[in-house]
């Protein structure tokens, strides 16, 4: 067996065309579909000030390393920001400030604990009948974007794969949530408002599989590990059940999210109507009465 583009010998066989390929073309092939991403869907601009969310894990610092890459060649500018929910034994940040620090990338974190006063550990033990990752995203997606505003950003970058954009696809569908699928997308945002980030994702067309070698290949600092909370997310049933099908039926994911682009246009058409509200309590655009950040905080002040 040997690299379709030369005889070296393969580290990856791309699952949807079945390609092997050696280290040096398989890091050619990621980082020019990333880019490819960049370009046909818009990504980045001239004179844009992207923020970059990090975890310290192998996808977002695999997005930091390929920002900083392109900003160091284009008329773009990029900072990371990373979230610390207060996890134990999971969040692990060292590494993370060691590389920008050494890169000289500005980093800020913001952590749940200084931000609401209590860490997801916290609100796991005193409220049992909410979901962590439930809560983890909600938070998590107010702080980024909090963070982007304060920190004057134009853009918002993600990791997001194919892998974690087909889950969100179906859970979406499953859930009889569409509205929220029009979040989604290689660039995000259905409704224009200055307190909101356009978040973009260049990984969009690769899969977990690809991103995960390419940390792995380029060496990076990263711990492999999973989130304590994962096992009992909807999110990580839909992962096992789309990878399952994957496993047979080769092909599956990017026909799920080139299905979903194909009807992107069409659900953001029937929602163009909706309108950001304001939340009665903390002032931040929500889509209810009360954003979902204030309803979880004030169940934890109750419990
Ligand atoms: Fe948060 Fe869930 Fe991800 Fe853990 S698995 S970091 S709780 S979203």
């Amino acid at each position: 067996m040997s690299c379709k583009e030369c005889k070296e010998k393969p580290v990856i066989r791309l699952t949807n065309n079945k390609i092997d390929l050696c280290r040096s073309h398989f890091l050619r092939y990621f980082e020019k579909k990333a880019l490819k991403t960049i370009a046909k869907h818009h990504l980045i601009s001239k004179k844009d000030l992207v923020a970059v969310a990090c975890s310290g894990g192998k996808d977002s610092m695999s997005l930091l390393y390929l920002l900083n890459k392109i900003a160091r060649k284009r008329d773009i500018k990029i900072m990371a920001v990373a979230i610390d929910e207060g996890i134990k034994d999971y969040r692990e940040l060292k590494n993370l400030k060691k590389y920008c620090k050494e890169n000289k990338i500005n980093l800020k974190i913001y952590s749940f604990k200084k931000e609401f006063g209590f860490t997801l550990d916290n609100v796991v033990k005193k409220i049992k009948d909410l979901n962590p990752c439930s809560v983890c995203g909600v938070l998590r997606r107010r702080l980024l974007n909090k963070a982007a505003v304060e920190l004057k950003a134009n853009k918002l970058a993600t990791a997001h794969n194919l892998d974690d954009e087909s889950q969100s696809v179906m859970m979406n569908y499953m859930r009889g949530n569409l509205e929220r699928s029009t979040r989604l997308g290689p660039i995000t945002g259905l409704v224009k408002d200055k307190r909101f980030v356009p978040r973009i994702k260049p990984f969009y067309f690769l899969t977990e599989k690809e991103t995960a070698t390419y940390a792995y290949l380029k060496q990076f600092p990263v711990k492999f590990g999973e989130c304590p909370y994962s096992v009992d997310s909807f999110r990580g049933e839909i992962r096992d059940l789309i990878n399952e099908i994957e496993k047979r039926h080769s092909g599956t994911k990017n026909a799920i999210i080139n299905s979903f682009l194909g009807l992107l246009p069409c659900l953001k058409e029937s929602y163009k109507g909706s309108k950001v509200k304001t939340c009665r309590h903390c002032s931040e655009p929500s889509s209810g009465e009360i954003c979902n950040t204030c309803l979880i905080i004030n169940k934890l002040k109750k419990n």
